[in-house]
């Protein structure tokens, strides 16, 4: 008979509640360093006092990032989340904690602060049980990946490269499955310099930019290839002054998805090799493919299939899926580190205000990650 952490977490169910009301109701949305250091205090009192090794690493911009160790061997796992959010401060007085239907609603509960809580009462009755470990944990607490990591992105890609798997905590996908694939993106900014004029008498001597950002508006639609799950979105244009002045500039902002790596080098060529279709007009292209997409490898797929037997030991199955968001999985797996991503909670509403969590699964996700952290 196997035993069966399920249960276990059932158990401790109110507790685990008790302290993601905690999390929750210590807003921290990204760009508030102060509130987000509040919520990282915390983080790392409860991790040292169950006898972990903290690393507070100095951000001046934004929350200091947790590197949070546990155990010791030439080998290391890394646990990857985040505990800031895109909620802004006040957003409890609309949305509050709340338990209703069998969901506990409120901002970051979902995305991503049950992860967090999740992984700190799996170790925690590792600890307790004194349950072997395989490798050393390294937990890695971000504060800025709802705006791309950037202060942590390096750290990241660094503890990343020492480990040999990731395990991403973010929520699972809509169904509970993991996300066992990512697309990459980012986003192109074309900027078109034209001439002024007067729309009457001078008409001829102006270049008109928005006349010119037409042009590239339908080429760069064109470069969408849904078989090769690339896509292209032309999400905002703006340009010109008055109706009466040909305009002089004009710019728009590009979303790009992709699923292969190999459609980096294709969509940033392409974009480097517009050229100005007007006599006279200037096209300057900024931005850029900042995310690799998270593919999936065979050792993706070694590492999926370990996951769903654990869960097979809890009594039910782990299904995978693809998705287009990015997350910090995407540099693990571009790193060549295999990641399994979606190991959080169940729910939706990420970034929404009927953000929550289903608390029926909440015992069987923390059990599998007792059960991958304690087996891999
Ligand atoms: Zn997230």
């Amino acid at each position: 008979m196997t035993s069966k952490w399920t249960d276990h977490f059932q158990q401790q169910l109110p507790e685990i509640l008790e302290e993601l009301r905690t999390y929750v109701e210590i807003e921290t949305p990204t760009h508030n360093k102060q509130a987000v250091d509040q919520l990282g205090h915390l983080i790392a009192d409860r991790f040292r006092a169950l006898g972990c090794k903290i690393d507070t690493l100095y951000q001046p911009t934004y929350g200091d990032q947790l590197r949070i160790e546990y155990g010791d061997g030439p080998e290391q796992i890394m646990v990857l989340g985040h505990f800031d959010t895109v909620k802004e401060l006040g957003t409890l007085v609309q949305e509050p904690w709340k338990i209703e239907d069998g969901r506990v609603y409120g901002p970051g509960t979902y995305d991503m602060k049950a992860g967090i809580i999740f992984s700190y009462f799996a170790l925690k009755t590792i600890i307790e049980q004194q349950i072997p470990l395989q490798s050393k944990l390294v937990f890695f607490w971000n504060t800025d990946e709802e705006i791309g990591s950037v202060s942590s992105e390096k750290w990241i890609r660094e503890e990343a490269k020492r480990s040999k798997f990731a395990l991403v905590i973010e929520p699972a996908a809509g169904d509970g499955s993991l996300k066992t694939s990512r697309k990459g993106g980012g986003d192109f900014i074309l900027k078109v310099k034209g001439r002024a004029a007067h729309a009457g008498n001078d008409h001829a001597l102006g270049v008109n930019a928005i006349e010119e950002l037409a042009h590239h508006v339908i080429a760069i639609q064109g470069f969408t290839d849904y078989d090769a799950g690339t896509t292209l979105s032309v999400g905002t244009i703006r340009g010109g002054t008055v109706s009466n002045v040909v305009p002089d500039y004009a710019e728009a902002d590009i979303d790009v998805r992709i699923s292969a790596s190999s459609e980096a080098d294709r969509i940033t060529t392409l974009m480097h090799q517009l050229k100005p279709v007007l006599p006279g007009a200037q096209l300057i292209v900024e931005g850029g493919i900042t995310k690799h997409p998270m593919e999936r490898t065979a050792a993706t797929e070694q590492l999926f299939l370990h996951a769903q037997e654990q869960a097979l030991l809890e009594g039910f199955t782990l299904t995978e899926r693809g998705v287009g968001g990015t997350s910090d999985g995407n540099f693990t797996a571009d790193e060549g580190t295999p990641t399994l991503d979606g190991l959080g909670p169940v729910g939706d509403g990420a970034h929404a205000s009927h953000e929550h969590v289903v608390i029926e699964a909440i015992p069987g996700r923390i059990a599998v990650l007792l059960r991958l952290f304690t087996s891999l």
